[in-house]
């Protein structure tokens, strides 16, 4: 059994990666820890945050912890929003806000490529590893969908015909940036126990 801290408020982020976890990792939450304030997040690229905050729990707390940090990156905006992608439009995790942005900011752009781009950082027994996941896709002109969060009402993953936000959680694990890099950690802490 190996017992990692997810170091995430984000419930949303704790329901998606406990649907991918085998019974063999435990995880526990910041609030079992008793970890109430927002943790650091002042890097200026999106690996830098998610080392940022994997560090600060490991070395608060002294556990095995991992930190996940994930950008929307759109090709037509130079890569924006990217690391700013929760205060895209000023106010921190305002996604009606920053997906507004995002389509006035594209409102003439044909060309609509873009991708979600998640780091993780896994510091386990003193040593830190990290796992990248990628999904590209485009995104739509209008919000279609009511589930997931962020930006999933406007994302369309390559080959889908379908924003994140018509998926059910287990459809959106498929393709997403999230669960990639998450599966691929999960493979490296199997292939350790
Ligand atoms: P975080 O740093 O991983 O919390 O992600 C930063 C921001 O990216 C979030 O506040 C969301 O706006 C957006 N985001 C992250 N993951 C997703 C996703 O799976 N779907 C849509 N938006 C996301």
């Amino acid at each position: 059994m190996i017992k990692l801290v997810f170091a995430t408020a984000n419930q949303n982020k704790v329901k998606e990666i406990d649907t991918l976890l085998p019974e063999s990792i435990l995880l526990t939450s910041l609030k079992e820890l008793g970890q109430k304030k927002d943790i650091p997040e002042t890097s200026k690229t999106i690996d830098g945050n998610a080392i940022q905050k994997a560090n600060f729990i490991s070395e608060k707390y002294n556990v095995n912890c991992f930190a996940d940090d994930t950008g929307l990156e759109i090709n037509a905006l130079k890569g924006e929003p990217g690391v700013n992608s929760a205060r895209y439009a000023g106010i921190e995790k305002d996604a009606d806000l920053n997906i507004k942005l995002v389509l006035k900011n594209m409102d003439e752009v044909t060309k609509r490529g873009a991708q979600f781009k998640t780091v993780i950082a896994l510091n386990l027994d003193g040593e830190q590893h990290l796992f990248f996941g990628v999904v590209k896709g485009t995104i739509r002109k209008q919000r279609i969908g009511q589930n997931g969060f962020g930006y999933d009402p406007i994302f369309e993953p390559e080959n889908c015909g379908r924003t994140f936000a018509e998926m059910t959680l287990e459809e959106k694990n498929k393709y997403s940036h999230r669960a990639r890099a998450f599966n691929k950690m999960i493979r490296f802490l199997n292939s350790r126990s």
